[in-house]
């Protein structure tokens, strides 16, 4: 069994970032910047936002935190995202979700303009990746992409199940997987023998949120496991979806959680807003 180690690949292409800041600042003047938007109290958005606000911080991206009361009205969001899109210094914007229950969520992303929208759920961008021509990609999902490239893990013509279809992660990984040419399937919670669909996987990505719902034993011989899941247990300590001490006697690649698809996300926003930066300078 291999682990694969999320940390360390993405301090490497943390590392490759940060001189692709240098190096937009110094030939074209260019510091790119990403505006964050979060509304309410929610504890766990909090931290994300701080761990976001840090990783731009380290790699030179200059960040804007609005730090919204849960009151905020609909409108008043709607006004701070007219006012970034229009903003020649924000590059990349970002709605911390979930938005309390009195906002429109819908709204509020399809308000973004799509050549900022580096979280990738604009409809537009959303669109582009099921049209197999993608522009802004969801950072959890492409930070997964990028650790089965790192080891180079092949995808073509592999039989890939994916357990989770949400819109942030088991939707638009599906359709990753699928645009390289893996035969993908997509599990959910009305999926019938679940443990025999995922015996099939030669690479398996989980996504439900549910702590070592995935036993060792529906593991595949020789499968990658991919873990996307984030438990807190009793004991305060975090662990995945998946069974991780059976899972890893018949995997021959598995991610650890935490520390494997975690610390790729926000490497992927730091990437993504990059990106929009050079999108911007045309
Ligand atoms: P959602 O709650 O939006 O989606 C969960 C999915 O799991 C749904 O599609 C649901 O099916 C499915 N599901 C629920 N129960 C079962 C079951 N018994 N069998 C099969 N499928 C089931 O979650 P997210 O996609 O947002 O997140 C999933 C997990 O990943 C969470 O633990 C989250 O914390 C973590 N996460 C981690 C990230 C990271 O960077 N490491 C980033 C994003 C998420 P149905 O659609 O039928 O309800």
């Amino acid at each position: 069994m291999n682990l694969i180690d999320g940390r360390a690949v993405a301090s490497r292409l943390r590392a490759r970032l940060k001189e692709e800041v240098k190096g937009l600042q110094a030939e074209k003047g260019i510091t790119p910047g990403l505006g964050v938007i979060l509304v309410g109290e929610d504890p766990a958005s909090k931290v994300y936002v701080g761990m976001k606000e840090k990783a731009c911080k380290e790699i030179g991206i200059r960040s804007y935190v609005y730090r919204l009361p849960q009151d905020t009205s609909e409108e008043e969001i709607l006004r701070l995202i007219d006012y970034l899109n229009k903003n020649p210094e924000v590059n990349g914007i970002l709605v911390q979700l979930p938005l309390p229950g009195h906002v429109s969520t819908e709204k509020v992303l399809e308000s973004l303009s799509p050549d900022k929208d580096v979280d990738g759920f604009h409809p537009y961008n959303v669109g582009r990746l099921v049209a197999g021509n993608p522009s802004f990609i969801p950072c959890t999902p492409l930070g997964i992409i990028k650790l089965l490239d790192e080891y180079g893990i092949p995808i073509e013509g592999k039989e890939a199940v994916v357990v989770g279809r949400s819109n942030i992660v088991g939707k638009p990984i599906s359709l990753l997987l699928l645009q390289r040419n893996a035969t993908v399937t997509i599990c959910h919670s009305r999926t019938r023998d679940l443990p025999a669909v995922i015996h099939r996987a030669q690479i398996l990505v989980v996504a439900v949120g549910r702590a070592r719902m995935v036993k060792g034993e529906w593991i595949r011989e020789g499968a990658v496991v991919i873990d996307v899941g984030v438990n807190r247990l009793e004991d305060g300590s975090l662990c995945g979806d998946v069974d991780f001490r059976e899972a890893s006697k018949r995997a021959s690649f598995i991610t650890p959680v935490p520390g494997g698809v975690g610390p790729m996300t926000i490497t992927m926003l730091l990437h993504n807003t990059i990106q929009a930066a050079r999108l911007q300078m045309g």
